[in-house]
């Protein structure tokens, strides 16, 4: 009889798409070499940790040159096959390297050479749920919808804000856990994760877990580990939990799925949306899309009857939708970005012991610090951008790369000591506002605000209180945060929202709007919504106020089937960079060449600068490619990833595949 040669196909950190081929180590017993095992091997002249893929008796490489692994670091496998099941279509599909996707989202203390252990596992507590709250007609038949399914099914749950999402949510999880499963709950910010996780633990007896980038690399392994263990369990957490693994996944719900942080944006470009609806049709298990403003792709999928359809168009309670106002700027005197319709309303409403919000997407104090003799500004010297002037630091800062540095005492093209500050950030607001309404607190809410630990909590919890407060905010605050005494919310300035380039410019205008005026009205007083624009006859802005955000969006529906775009076509972006500005367009257009010659059903488009030429000292370009059919801009993928080494440049010039990209940038 032939020996039995078995071989370990490695997943290892490192730029290969697939796993490598390692002998099983010396002296140990066979039963141990499993997938799932994580295995100590040599690669180059380091020692890593890697994750058995899968046993053979064949390599295709030379057996006798075959190096052999040194030890398994668990006795058990430590990912499940489910997992390494997802973690291979996600390699695939995002064409990625197995062991980059495996390694880079498994908690980073799995990587050292120690075993795992879980230190305190959880009680099996009694299911015991707080009594449930009275649901209304469309709620019911939500969760009716929902008791029906079995198997995979994968639901749009389409409600205005302020419907009750979460209660469908909880409905659904409480069927879930009656039969002992697990559920993963995925939330857009680590920011809210708290507020959920402490509104799911009233109601819940069985632990709930949360899972996210924030956790200190000990806390994230214990509750990695805890999810491994057969109890039913809910967890909350952020992109990176839909790696989670679970012992028995019954439910994936995800919040505003819409939100742009569920597609990661450096590494491996996966949306986590998609990832778990593909772990959710591969378990053969529900999952809930819930928002008020739905992604085009998940809405186009509803309407086709792909998802099926949840709908909720009524507020719970006391809610009514609130009004709006379209405010003409042009022509107008304002103080601070604010005209003085705007000025009357706020101050009638904190008059009336009301809080106000007023959104501004722009940090800082002014965008711009110009010359006033010449029109000089001042810019980064790594990106194409302006610096950013902060006067609270007394700074001036680079948005993209962080680079700060004083005000200059003088213009550096004609030397005139007049820079002044131009244009309005949520800085400057803040300071307007606070001496023309004093006493009346004024809370900015940013990411500059917030960046000391608990600080953005003690802000909600101020407001939480119900004093009279003027918010100021970017859009930190369109998220999930629920203020009862809110009656009036200001949009500053509409119209560089209207008038972005990207062809997602205007679904993302309409999902800030519809969620920033979601913060209105929330309690039992009528909420009113006031935007301020140049633009007031825009015709999408009028469709959105008139028809609603579906109705609004019909026509950008229509344009993309034209355009072969998102729901309609398929792309990935090439993205190229380098510190010479010619190399990245040189490359790219040889991967031009390349793809061509491929010939299939795809359209180059490019290649072009990056819209943001410069970022970081890097020169940037990029290569749009596009299907009608996913399957060809995948067998393209493939085959450029075989060959692009024949490209000399793709040696020195840092580039990138993004698989359904979300931003053009
Ligand atoms: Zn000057
Ligand atoms: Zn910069």
């Amino acid at each position: 009889m032939d020996e039995v040669l078995p071989i370990l196909s490695v997943a290892v950190p490192s730029i290969f798409l697939e796993g490598l081929d390692y002998l099983v180590p010396e002296g140990v017993s066979l039963a141990q070499a499993a997938p799932g095992v994580r295995v100590r091997v040599p690669l180059g002249r380091r020692e890593v940790t890697g994750v058995v893929l899968s046993l053979k008796s064949n390599s295709s490489y030379d057996q006798k040159k075959l190096r052999r692994a040194i030890a398994f670091l668990d006795e058990e496998p430590l990912v499940s096959n489910e997992l390494l099941l997802l973690y291979s279509w996600v390699s695939r599909y995002y064409h990625y390297p197995i062991g980059e996707v495996i390694l880079g989202t498994l908690p980073s203390k799995l990587r050292q050479p120690k075993p795992a252990i879980l230190k305190k596992k959880p009680a099996l507590v009694p299911l015991h749920f707080e009594p449930i709250v009275d649901l209304n007609q469309e709620q019911k038949q939500a969760v009716e919808q929902l008791q029906q399914v079995q198997g995979y099914r994968c639901f749009l749950l389409d409600g205005v804000t302020g419907s009750g999402k979460t209660e469908v949510y909880m409905h659904a999880i409480v069927q879930a856990l009656k039969k002992q499963q697990q559920v993963l709950v995925l939330v857009p910010e680590i920011a809210l994760t708290p507020q959920t996780l402490a509104r799911f633990e009233q109601r819940f007896s069985v632990p709930v877990i949360a899972y996210h980038s924030a956790l200190t690399p000990a806390v994230r392994l214990q509750h990695w580990l805890l999810c491994r263990v057969d109890v039913p369990l809910i967890v909350i957490g952020t992109r990176s939990s839909v790696f989670a693994p679970f012992h028995h996944l019954g439910l994936i719900v995800i919040d505003e799925e819409h939100d742009a942080s569920y597609k990661q944006q450096t590494g491996l470009r996966y949306s986590a949306r998609d990832v778990a609806i593909k772990r959710a049709s591969d378990c053969g298990i529900p999952i809930i899309l819930g928002s008020a403003t739905p992604s085009l792709e998940s809405y186009h999928n509803a309407v086709e009857g792909r998802f099926g359809h949840l709908k909720l168009s009524e507020r719970v309670g006391d809610g009514r939708m609130p009004e709006v106002e379209l405010i003409d700027l042009r022509g107008q005197h304002c103080d601070s970005g604010l005209s003085p319709r705007l000025l009357e309303l706020i101050s009638a409403e904190v008059e009336r012991g009301n809080q106000v919000l007023l959104f501004l997407n722009r940090r800082g104090f002014a965008p711009v610090m110009m010359c006033h003799h010449c029109g000089w500004v001042v810019r980064c010297h790594h990106c194409e951008s302006n610096l950013v002037w902060h006067k609270h630091r007394q700074r001036l800062v680079c948005h993209h790369c962080d680079l700060r540095r004083q005000v200059p005492m003088c213009c550096a093209q004609c030397e005139q000591a007049n820079l002044i500050p131009v244009g309005l950030g949520t800085e400057q607001l803040e300071e307007s506002l606070t001496t023309q309404f004093a006493p009346v607190p004024v809370i900015r809410i940013d990411r500059d605000s917030t960046r000391r630990k608990n600080s953005l909590e003690d802000k909600l919890h101020r407001l939480e209180s119900g004093e009279p407060v003027i918010l100021v905010g970017t859009q930190m605050l369109t998220k999930g945060h629920h203020f009862s005494k809110l009656t009036l919310v200001g949009m500053i300035e509409a119209d560089s929202g209207l008038m972005g380039v990207d062809f997602r410019a205007r679904e993302r205008f309409a999902q800030q709007l519809v969620q920033v005026s979601g913060r209105a009205g929330r309690g039992a007083q009528l909420g009113r919504v006031v935007i301020q624009t140049r633009q007031p006859d825009d015709a999408f802005l009028n469709q959105l106020l008139k028809l609603g955000y579906h109705g609004g969006l019909s026509e950008s529906l229509v344009q993309r089937r034209q355009l072969g775009y998102p729901p309609f076509g398929y792309l990935a972006l090439l993205q190229a960079d380098d510190p010479h500005a010619h190399k990245p367009n040189d490359f790219l257009r040889q991967v031009y060449r390349m793809l061509d010659s491929f010939g299939g059903d795809v359209e180059l488009l490019g290649p072009v600068p990056a819209p943001m030429e410069k970022l970081r000292g890097r020169y940037r370009a990029q290569l749009l490619i596009k299907s009608n059919r996913r399957k060809s801009l995948h067998s393209l993928l493939y085959q450029f990833h075989r060959q692009v080494k024949e490209i000399k440049l793709s040696r020195s010039v840092r580039w990138s595949v993004d698989v359904d990209p979300q931003v053009m940038t």
